[in-house]
């Protein structure tokens, strides 16, 4: 493939699209490969729709009325073309991964940024092989900061990733166990993870660590580093409140967030202190910072009649459990009930991972604890407070007779169990 070629085209569509549904007038559409659908079939819908050029990998598509150009693989042709793109960028580049708590940080980093600077953030949570290129080739010339999220369930896939955006400055959120099916252990997803920091450190590239996570502090020990989370690293955050929206202190101002968990003030520091290296203002970091709004079942706070809801269906995994767990404990709050759903992507750790919250949740009881899922409903349960059922109707059957009220509410899961569907019986 002859990469200028297809770069120049580039330069003068309206940008990329890889679905009919959704073409843009003027774009160059991209016929990638799903599960479940070949997209070269789509290509001469894509040029009859719109698209000014169709880019294919498959020789009998070649034949399209309208500009084709075959390469060997769709995919890589839009990865090649994304590095290629983000090499002729002056836009300096952050690149953020973890386990937990990426998008957020995301939001609340590009909050803080584009009080000063012209910015793009990855949208939503395009992370994976094909969202962080369509992320890249989104990203106009005039563009000072890019904050890309970078996501990943095994080894090798952040240093693909790293490798295609050549990021300036990184961070990781922390390490935890997500997504053990394809990263095999903790260490596994502590390598993976830190793929990030091996490329950093080769390109002579900085880091920011959360000086307050040993775990980070030990795996970036070899990169150059900006550090924050503790009174003796380069910026100190304070955290004033915890028991509903964090409230912060940075340099003697008061900063309001609208998030809750304490899990979220690691998020919140990391933006203001790369906000600060950048030299964002206080005033204009505390103005980023209040602006953000959490979506998407994101730990979010939701008073009803009676009840007080934290909504947390998003998404679990055995380390954001039990952050939420810990949370929910110190809370103050009366009559606490938790509704726990399934966490998915265990692979054999998976009843072992469920055996745990529920051991956790026999010893230390703050409230009466309702389980669904297959997976929970395996484990052994004897504490009498804690209720387990297998599908999200039982678990509803029993919301319906015993309604609570006057209760203060977790509600988390991973996103296959989507949760959030308590809220339209409550
Ligand atoms: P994904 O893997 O889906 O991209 P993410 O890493 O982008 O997830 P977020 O979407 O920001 O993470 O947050 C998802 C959930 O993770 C939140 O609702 C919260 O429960 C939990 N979470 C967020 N930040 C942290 C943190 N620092 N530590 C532990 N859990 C967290
Ligand atoms: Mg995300």
């Amino acid at each position: 493939m002859d990469i200028e070629t297809l770069y120049r085209h580039f330069l003068q569509s309206s940008g990329v699209c890889t679905d009919t549904r959704h073409i843009q007038e003027n774009c160059i559409f991209f016929a990638l490969a799903g599960e479940n659908f070949n997209g070269n079939l789509f290509a001469q819908e894509a040029l009859d729709t719109g698209a000014r050029m169709v880019v294919v990998d498959q020789e009998e598509f070649h034949k399209n009325t309208g500009e084709t150009f075959l390469v060997n693989n769709t995919l890589l042709a839009l990865q090649e073309l994304a590095q290629y793109h983000r090499m002729q960028l002056k836009t300096k580049i952050i690149a953020l991964t973890g386990s937990n708590g990426k998008t957020t940080t995301k939001e609340l980093i590009n909050a803080v940024l584009s009080q000063k600077f012209q910015t793009v953030a990855t949208k939503g949570n395009l992370n994976n092989h094909i969202g962080v290129p369509l992320t890249l080739l989104s990203i106009p010339v005039d563009t000072e900061f890019g904050i890309v999220e970078m996501g990943a369930n095994h080894l090798g896939e952040i240093e693909m990733l790293s490798n295609i955006t050549q990021p300036d400055f990184g961070y990781i959120t922390n390490f935890g166990k997500a997504h053990l099916e394809g990263f095999g252990s903790l260490e596994g997803v502590i390598k993976g993870k830190s793929e990030l920091y091996v490329f950093l450190q080769q390109q002579n590239k900085i880091a920011f660590v959360n000086a307050n996570d040993p775990k980070q502090l030990e795996s970036s020990k070899e990169n150059k580093r900006v550090t924050f989370g503790t009174p003796e690293s380069d910026f100190n955050i304070d955290l004033l409140d915890s028991h509903s929206n964090l409230l912060l202190n940075y340099r003697g101002l008061n900063i309001q967030s609208n998030l809750v968990g304490a899990y979220n003030f690691m998020n919140l520091s990391a933006a203001i202190a790369i906000g600060a290296y950048f030299g964002v203002s206080p005033e204009k970091i505390k103005e980023g910072i209040e602006s953000y709004i959490p979506t998407n079942n994101r730990s979010q706070l939701i008073k009803q009649d009676t009840n007080t809801i934290l909504m947390d269906a998003y998404n679990a995994n055995p380390s954001s459990m039990m952050a939420a767990l810990k949370n929910f404990r110190q809370a103050e709050g009366n009559n606490k009930i938790l509704f726990l759903g399934d966490m998915f992507e265990l692979g054999s750790d998976a009843l072992a991972e469920h055996q745990n919250i529920v051991d956790f949740l026999s010893e230390n009881i703050f409230g009466k604890v309702l389980l669904v899922g297959e997976n929970f409903f395996k484990t052994k349960v004897e504490a009498s407070h804690i209720k387990k059922f297998r599908t999200f109707d039982d678990l509803k059957n029993e919301i319906q007779t015993h309604t609570p009220s006057f209760s203060f509410i977790l509600i988390k899961a991973s996103r296959g169990m989507a949760l959030e569907r308590i809220l339209e019986v409550l």
